[in-house]
């Protein structure tokens, strides 16, 4: 489904335009707010919010270009029709931000297929689908910018989230080689890499208030992080500022790690 103000006029077309995986709340909405207000076309993916997605671009329309695109991206077929939609109405998608995901915490023994398939289709077969989407019309451009969120999970490995850390740490090794692979055509790959951030993911993971504090204290800084703080490191990194920086995943935790 894709909906757009029919106001905003052609001209928006070859601006740079931002997609943005899961981006109906929390980090990706952050991160959706902060681009829209750097001047990006917005392209807001969502796959089952469509009430927090509606609101949203409800909200961005007023400052920028910005359509609506349900699709899961588990889907190989669902995220090239969501590209499509994405190029139709902006003429490409010159930035993207993979960030769509979900936690499963728990020993691995309590752990069914279903649930290690879920992590591991959304987190990284979704980052790799979505890449390989939009990656044809970059490489025919020579220039793009992507950055996928990953986890200090994926760098350090977690207890009780031991497929969440596998399928970030895959995030990680696979912006790696993306850098290199896409490097000479001029398309930067890179990966933040948030440490705990007040989300519903963290309220989902079921975290007493006890435990919370006492992971907001086992950061440097002593707190927890905001959606914010992860956007602004997104949004450096697919800056002109972040010209000479590919295949990093950038920590973005207060000092956890
Ligand atoms: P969230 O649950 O608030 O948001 C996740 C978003 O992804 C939601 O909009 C959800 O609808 C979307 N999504 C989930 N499955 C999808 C699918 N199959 N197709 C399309 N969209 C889908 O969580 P968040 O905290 O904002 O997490 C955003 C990203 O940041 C995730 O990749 C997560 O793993 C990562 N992360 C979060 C934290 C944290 O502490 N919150 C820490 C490290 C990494």
């Amino acid at each position: 489904m894709i909906r757009y103000n029919k106001n905003i006029v052609k001209k928006d077309i070859f601006m740079k335009t931002a997609l943005i995986t899961g981006a109906s709340r929390g980090i990706g909405r952050a991160i959706a707010e902060t681009l829209a207000k750097e001047g990006y076309n917005i392209v807001i993916n969502y796959n089952k919010s469509e009430n927090e997605a509606k609101i949203l671009l409800s909200q961005l329309e007023k400052i920028t270009g910005a359509i609506c695109v349900k699709a899961d991206v588990s889907d190989y077929y669902e995220v090239e029709r969501m590209v499509e939609e994405a190029e139709k109405r902006f003429g490409a998608v010159t930035h993207l931000v993979c960030n769509a995901g979900i936690s499963a915490r728990g020993l691995l023994d309590s752990m069914d297929k279903c649930q290690c398939d879920n992590v591991i289709d959304t987190n990284l077969k979704g980052v790799i689908y979505t890449v390989k989407a939009v990656v044809p019309s970059m490489l025919k451009r020579k220039s793009g910018a992507i950055v996928n969120v990953s986890s200090i999970w994926g760098k350090t490995g977690a207890s009780c989230e031991a497929v969440y850390s596998a399928s970030k740490a895959g995030v990680i090794a696979f912006t790696e080689a993306m850098a290199k692979e896409l490097g000479p055509s001029g398309i930067r790959v890179n990966a933040v890499c948030p440490g705990c951030i007040e989300t519903d993911m963290m309220k989902k993971e079921g975290f007493s208030d006890e435990e919370l504090k006492a992971l907001a204290d086992c950061a440097a800084l002593s707190r927890t992080g905001r959606p914010e703080e992860v956007a602004a490191a997104v949004s450096f990194l697919l800056s002109d500022k972040a010209s000479f920086v590919t295949g990093q995943a950038l920590t973005v935790d207060g000092g956890f790690i």
